[in-house]
């Protein structure tokens, strides 16, 4: 081994051994100092990869989409390196490497999944070679209102127009991948949801104002699964959905997500459209790599959720938690966490009872929500919205909350507003599953909105609220 490369891995593998003794999770860290000794480490230690390396990136599911990749690849009985969450810099995925290469000994791995940020598509590029790059989606509001691709798209294209030798894996539902293949030069395989109506897809409600990539004219949609994601077709240009390689019949949410790819029945503990398509992609990677589809169902029905999801936002310097609660026990855990957190809050909870979510809410009765009206929390008033809103309104009365300083909104976006309007200094955010993209949504949107204003404008944003 040369010398560069060894002190490069001798250092950063101690580094990662500090950085875990000193609790920090993040691990970007021993990547840095390790490029800073050798910058060729990250492409040196590739090349123990024999089998090909996976790059999977888009807006929304790159997590959940590389663990359940990662799943099916060990049930495969396969070696793999795989950068964890919160280490998606190129930082971190060279800490990866380090983490599991050999210091006196070369150790090979049959595969490397490495999740990382549209953003850092071109650096990961000229430093590595991967078999392909998977997107999962791009959701971006502001491409939807000019129709035209997004800086990140944009960057991306252009990091793959050089590298005729990646294959595309990518979602044929979104129509901001429609040119992907044509763009770039690269074979692209497609996966996406054979048309139906599906139960727990919005149903037209959310592809208004979705323009074709191609020409710019206003896409009509025959079927809209969430967001931009349908069936999609450009009434100027016929821009459409590219014919799926890999396509899914047959989805049931109940709320459980099963569907069928050809003959392969997939089970999965997951909830949601948007872990549907995660589980998607991962099985359409796993079947372009050759594994088997006994392996890929086994490991997809065995991945569990990560319990207590959770995103932080800010928006307008206030500290905003969307939290997905789906039972007592979630619920209770939550709340817990409220009270541990010092100062006034404002609440937010927004309760579904689409087949997603689980068509029975009388779980709200389990759970400790007199938790909310004790004074550690720091809550006084409490939005409720929802199918069910009105149920949560009433079981947060009986927690003990003064009926005046309970408030039942009818849509997401007032709900966020008049929270974030609140006297607290931090929000909570709680919601159940179907309600969970649409809150992050408009979240993502908010906080843009914040960060793209100038200084003055946020102050008198501030203030008119
Ligand atoms: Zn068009």
């Amino acid at each position: 081994m040369k010398i560069r490369l060894f002190m490069a891995l001798l250092i950063g593998k101690a580094a990662v051994v500090l950085s875990r003794l000193a609790g920090n999770q993040g691990t970007d860290f021993p990547g840095r100092i390790a490029r800073r000794i050798n910058p060729a480490v990250l492409s040196e230690l590739a090349g123990n990869i024999k089998q090909g390396i996976i790059i999977v990136t888009g807006t929304n599911g790159k997590t959940t989409t590389s663990n359940i990749m990662a799943a099916i690849i060990q049930e495969n009985g396969s070696a793999l390196v795989h950068n964890q969450e919160g280490a998606n810099l190129i930082t971190g995925i060279t800490t990866a490497f380090i983490s599991a290469a050999g210091l006196f000994r070369r150790r090979y791995f049959d595969y490397a999944i490495l999740e990382t940020d549209e953003a850092n598509i071109p650096l990961l590029l000229d430093e590595i070679q991967p078999r392909a790059v998977l997107i999962t989606n791009f959701f971006r509001d502001q491409l939807d209102r000019f129709g035209e691709p997004s800086a990140a798209i944009h960057m991306i294209k252009d990091a793959l127009k050089n590298k005729r030798d990646i294959e595309l894996i990518l979602n044929a539902d979104d129509p901001f991948l429609s040119d992907f293949e044509e763009q770039t030069g690269n074979k692209a395989l497609f996966f996406g949801f054979a048309p139906a109506d599906y139960e727990g897809s919005t149903g037209g409600l959310d592809q208004m104002g979705k323009y074709c990539v191609i020409c710019g004219h206003e896409l009509d949609y025959r079927l809209s699964y969430y967001a931009q994601l349908g069936k999609y077709h450009c009434p100027s240009c016929n821009n459409k959905n590219p014919m799926a390689d890999y396509t899914a019949y047959d989805l049931r949410m109940t709320p459980e997500i099963e569907f069928k790819i050809d003959e392969m029945q997939i089970k999965s503990p997951f909830q949601g459209f948007y872990n549907a398509y995660n589980i998607l992609a991962a099985a359409a990677t796993a079947r372009y790599l050759g594994i088997d589809d006994p392996v890929i169902k086994n490991a997809i029905m065995k991945h569990q959720p990560q319990a207590g999801r959770m995103e932080k936002f800010i928006i307008n310097g206030q500290p905003c938690l969307l939290i997905l609660v789906k039972n007592p026990a979630g619920f209770n855990q939550v709340l817990t966490m409220m009270t541990r957190e010092a100062g006034p809050k404002n609440l937010f909870i927004v309760l579904n009872d689409n087949a997603a979510d689980g068509r029975d809410v009388s779980w709200i009765w389990d759970a400790d929500a007199e938790i909310i009206a004790s004074a550690d929390t720091g809550v006084t008033e409490v939005i409720c919205a929802g199918l069910r809103g009105a149920d949560m309104a009433l079981r947060v009365k009986y927690a003990g909350i003064k009926p005046d300083n309970i408030t039942i909104v009818s849509d997401l976006h007032s709900g966020i507003q008049r929270t974030l309007a609140g006297e607290g200094e931090t929000a909570y955010i709680l919601c159940t599953y179907s309600a969970l993209f649409e809150c992050q949504k408009i979240l993502s949107r908010m906080q843009e909105q914040m960060l793209a204003a100038p200084p003055e404008y946020q102050r008198s944003k501030a203030g008119s609220n």
